[in-house]
């Protein structure tokens, strides 16, 4: 085990300050750009003219705590050129941060580069001597970066750890969760895409690179996977605390329950130290739907606050204090909103809750009448599709626990009936969304009254669909 005795967030400064390289703050999740939500990357600072870090992706939820690398909160350290150096020192930089800088050893490293780019292939094992089985050529999916339909572009290049290098070079797979994670990504932005498709080089060439910090940490430490790091780990002890549950002994989908809470948490405190307010549009709604999980997955672990008179049984906060304990090294001032933080969780937690329990009592009474009516009719009890929609869509309760819940009861769940409600719905407020657009063609201001209808929805797969343009 390697012991990390300087931050690897204030090394890679280092190294690349000694070398030239001028030291900028890191960026707020909440870009001054309105054509994205969230920062989902460190360059994004830097589109105007063209070091930042933090960095939110809602697109990589569902990987959260299923793969072993993939956060919706995560930190990209960077090094950007513009018109200065290129392809050539911009590797060979990598290469010398991840091998000297941090120790890594050459022989577990291997690259990938755009298929057509011949010039990284030939650096990659020219210059650095990386040996060639150990150079990829990927395709435009993983390694071509575009900002748009034309614009600047370029090949990416991207530096892997290998966990298990005794597994061979025949048929690896970078994209092997289980052996490789993928660390650095460097892109040469180097051409500009014209409106035919046609690629002309540009006159001043960039570099646009992102490591990311969990990822690199994982590596350094030696740990199964990002979560167990030292950057995370201990939101997780904290939430396994109040679930009363080891996380070394826990089982997959406990520990998957874990890691979501330890992932959602940091986006969360960061989401609302940055001035997002939980609502129920943009920005707002990532970090409603986000603190809506934890209290979900908090319940499912039987986490129910741990009997703090002020808190009035609110976890979030609880676990949100190791967040902020942890932050100093990401934003110190995080401490000082520390104290709102806390208030807007207890609110939007008590708040959720309420939501909760009243679609308990209101499956509680569903669930009744489908037995009786089951009994008096000889017949199997079934939930109405009208009933399990109802939950759904006017009382936010959660899908899955509707489902749980009558499955521990012997009810089944007429999902064909749910499905016809939910396509009445969608039919519904399809006509309802012509009607505004009609009002806004005609000059009226109702993006206002849009904006503050009451959210009954939870999870819906439009939403989402929403937030992960
Ligand atoms: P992957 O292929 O593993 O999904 P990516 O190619 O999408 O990663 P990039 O867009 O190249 O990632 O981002 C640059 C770096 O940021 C990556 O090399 C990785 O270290 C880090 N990174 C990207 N996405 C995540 C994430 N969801 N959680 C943690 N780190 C991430
Ligand atoms: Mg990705
Ligand atoms: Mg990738
Ligand atoms: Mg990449």
């Amino acid at each position: 085990q390697q012991q990390v005795t300087v931050n690897p967030n204030s090394r890679f400064l280092h190294f690349y300050a000694s070398r030239g390289h001028k030291l900028l703050p890191s960026a707020s999740l909440v870009p001054d750009d309105p054509t994205v939500l969230l920062t989902i990357a460190g360059m994004l600072q830097f589109k105007p003219i063209f070091l930042g870090k933090r960095c939110i992706r809602t697109n990589d939820i569902n990987n959260v705590g299923l793969t072993a690398r993939h956060h919706t909160f995560f930190e990209m350290l960077g090094n950007f050129s513009f018109g200065d150096y290129f392809k050539k020192q911009a590797i060979l930089w990598a290469w010398e941060l991840s091998t000297s800088e941090f120790g890594l050893p050459p022989d577990r490293l291997w690259v990938s580069v755009y298929k057509d780019d011949d010039e990284a292939f030939q650096l990659w094992s020219n210059e650095v001597g990386v040996p060639v089985e150990r150079i990829k050529r990927l395709g435009e999916e993983d390694n071509f970066w575009t900002s748009g339909v034309t614009g600047p572009c370029g090949p990416c290049s991207e530096l892997y750890y290998d966990f298990h290098p005794e597994r061979g070079h025949v048929d690896a797979d970078l994209n092997d969760d289980t052996r490789f994670i993928e660390f650095y990504n460097l892109v040469f932005m180097q051409y500009n895409k014209k409106d035919d498709g046609s690629l002309e080089p540009l006159k001043q060439k960039n570099i646009d690179t992102g490591l990311g910090l969990e990822r690199l940490a994982r590596i350094l430490q030696q740990v199964p996977n990002n979560y167990e790091t030292d950057l995370i780990f201990p939101i997780i002890e904290k939430a396994s605390k109040l679930a009363n549950v080891s996380y070394g002994f826990a089982d997959d989908q406990t520990k998957r329950n874990l890691k979501i809470i330890g992932d959602h948490m940091r986006a969360i405190v960061f989401l609302i130290s940055d001035g997002v307010v939980p609502s129920n549009v943009g920005r707002g709604y990532v970090v409603r739907r986000l603190i809506r999980r934890v209290v979900r997955t908090g319940r499912l672990l039987g986490i129910k606050g741990d009997g703090r008179g002020d808190l009035e049984g609110a976890f979030l906060p609880i676990i949100a204090e190791k967040v902020v304990e942890l932050s100093t090294q990401i934003d110190a001032d995080v401490k000082n909103k520390a104290p709102r933080i806390f208030e807007e969780l207890k609110r939007e937690e008590l708040r959720f809750v309420q939501t909760l329990e009243r679609g308990e009592k209101l499956l509680e009474e569903k669930l009744s009448d489908a037995l009786s009516n089951a009994e008096r009719n000889g017949t199997v009890p079934c939930l109405a599709g009208e009933d399990v929609f109802l939950l759904y869509d006017t009382y936010g309760y959660p899908m899955e626990i509707t489902k749980e819940v009558a499955e521990e009861r012997g009810v089944s769940i007429d999902m064909d009936g749910f499905d016809i409600e939910m396509e009445k719905q969608r039919r519904q407020s399809q006509a309802a969304h012509n009607t505004v657009r009609l009002a806004i063609e005609n000059g009226e201001n109702v993006a206002e009254n849009v904006r503050d209808t009451e959210f009954i929805g939870y999870d819906r797969l439009h939403c989402k669909a929403m937030i992960e343009s």
